[in-house]
């Protein structure tokens, strides 16, 4: 079997990927956060997950996939305080948090599948997990690392000396510089894990707890979820890089202080998409691109996945309408060359060979973009370059094998062998007729005579 190289950022390494069980592997990514849509710069890390799934499966792994949905305890601010994004969505729109919730999780779902993105083995929303991720608080007070204040249950980090490894966290200077308002929090990294509801208040989503009336922290919730469905120590953890300093870091705090273990045996990070050299898309600006515009501005979603493969997921990203138009374009050809190909016949084990070490080589999309390329002009029978090309499909995603040149694209030749037949028709000349349509279908058509009148659709 071929090796898998993959960057874990707990390590700061390209490690041999192995499997904790032979031949499975448990993948949790962290979901979106559902008070607003997705940009593309979510889906930019969502694009990675994806690769990563694939070319596990491509391996002959079996992967099981783990995402959550964040539809509470999210607060606007990463120190704790500042309102719940869900209610603060709830009041922006009038919809209730679990309309909401519901509403900003089918467009996800929406986008994911006109992005070609799998959609994850189980979905695990926090709010149908209330019961395990106070069971986990529970689990982490026993263990001695909680301490409560007037506005809810914290995790002290100073009681755990591994805090803040995977984000290689300057500990002692967070502490000197704690003259940021820290409220009643012991230490600046101390986080939340159940927070009370507000007295003067009464939220939308609000448990019973041992603590008191409230809801989760935000990191609890992948701890608990990624437990119950996973194991506490399963293979790949993922995210977006902002996650590496605080919600990852938090979420093995919990996992250790409970379970002992880091939670993951890789952890990887997706690195931002950006507006310009220094602007990060974000959903707190308001200010940003989603699916839905490429789309009503008539481009195929599956360019800004074309676009994506063209850079490594461990390099930020710069979004550019160029960039996107030279995918369109890319996309566009290799779409046309695997239709002309016709039917497939056997995969060239040596274009595989490659390919799988590109893939492996902890994603290397632009070289295996390459290698594409270069298939498609190969040396090698139409057959095997339509099988190969469908092949490394299976990881990048493009859809290849369901496209066809819509009729709008028919080509210019074809309509006019059409026009002709149909001149031949009127003038009876039946053995012409049928000439022009055997040049039609081995032009890759097929004529259909309707009611309505002929109509081209290309071949299977
Ligand atoms: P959120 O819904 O905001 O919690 O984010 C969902 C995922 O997108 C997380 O894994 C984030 O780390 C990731 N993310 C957020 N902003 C960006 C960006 N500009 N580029 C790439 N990934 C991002
Ligand atoms: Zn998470």
């Amino acid at each position: 079997m071929a090796k898998i190289f993959l960057y874990d950022t707990y390590t700061r390494e390209l490690r041999e990927f192995q499997p904790l069980k032979p031949g499975e592997v448990g993948l949790y990514t962290c979901g979106p956060t559902v008070y607003n849509f997705a940009h593309l710069g979510n889906m930019r890390t969502y694009i990675f997950e994806d690769l990563l799934r694939r070319t596990l499966a491509f391996n002959g792994f079996q992967v099981k996939h783990v995402m959550n949905i964040t539809d509470v305890g999210h607060l606007t601010s990463d120190a704790d305080t500042g309102e719940d994004k869900m209610e603060t969505g709830s009041r922006r729109t009038g919809m209730t948090a679990w309309q909401i919730a519901d509403f900003y999780t089918a467009e996800f779902r929406k986008d994911m599948a006109r992005l070609n993105i799998f959609e994850p083995t189980i979905w695990s929303r926090a709010t149908d997990h209330i019961a395990e991720q106070i069971e986990f608080i529970r689990c982490i007070e026993a263990a001695g690392y909680t301490y409560q204040t007037s506005d809810g249950v914290y995790f002290d980090t100073s009681k755990l000396p591994s805090y803040g490894t995977l984000g290689r966290l300057d500990i002692e200077g967070l502490q000197a510089g704690m003259r940021i308002d820290m409220g009643e929090k012991h230490n600046p990294t101390d986080f939340a894990l159940w927070k009370f509801s507000p007295s003067e208040q009464k939220r939308q989503m609000e448990w019973d707890s041992p603590w008191g009336v409230g809801f989760p922290g935000w990191h609890i919730e992948c701890s608990a979820m990624s437990a119950k469905y996973l194991g506490p120590f399963f293979d790949i953890h993922c995210g977006g890089e902002d996650h590496i300093t605080v919600h990852h870091t938090n979420e093995i705090a919990q996992t250790e202080a409970c379970y002992g273990t880091r939670l993951a045996n890789f952890w990887m990070h997706a690195y931002f998409l950006q507006l310009d050299d220094s602007v990060r898309m974000s959903k707190s600006s308001g200010d940003f691109l989603r699916v839905e515009m490429l789309v009503e501005k008539g481009y195929d979603p599956l360019a800004y996945r074309m676009f994506c493969l063209n850079a490594s997921y461990r390099q930020k990203l710069n979004f550019s309408w160029d960039g996107l138009d030279a995918a369109v374009k890319s996309l566009e050809r290799l779409r046309t060359i695997c239709f002309e190909l016709g039917d497939p016949g056997s995969v060239d084990a040596g274009y595989l060979e490659r390919f799988t070490e590109m893939v492996n080589d902890d994603l290397n999309m632009p070289r295996a973009i390459a290698l594409t390329w270069e298939l498609v002009r190969a040396d090698l029978p139409q057959a095997v370059r339509k099988a190969t090309l469908l092949k490394f499909d299976s990881v990048l995603g493009l859809g290849l094998a369901d496209w066809k040149p819509s009729a709008e694209e028919t080509p210019a030749e074809v309509v006019e062998l059409l026009a002709q037949r149909q001149q031949a028709r009127a003038e009876k000349r039946w053995q012409d007729a049928d000439a022009l349509r055997d040049q039609i279908t081995a032009a890759g058509w097929e004529l259909m005579d309707t009611p309505e009148g002929p109509k081209l659709k290309p071949r299977k």
